[in-house]
């Protein structure tokens, strides 16, 4: 599984768990939207680790909700 840190840009729109410093806080799930970079945490810096749960299209990349 592709793991990604802080900075690097964001391949595929999607969910992506988060792997902070322990002792910071546990893993949990955000959306992420292609093309952006990843950012670091407000409490651990650089830590974080990223790795795609599950891909989506975004709804404006959708042939059916482009405008
Ligand atoms: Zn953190």
């Amino acid at each position: 599984m592709a793991q990604y840190k802080p900075g690097d840009e964001v391949p595929r729109s999607g969910i992506y768990k988060v792997i902070h410093d322990r002792r910071h806080t546990q893993e949990h799930e955000v959306t992420v939207i292609k093309g952006k970079r990843f950012p670091p945490c407000n409490h651990c810096g650089n830590h974080p680790r990223f790795e795609l749960v599950r891909a989506a299209f975004h709804i404006n990349n959708s042939e059916w909700f482009k405008h």
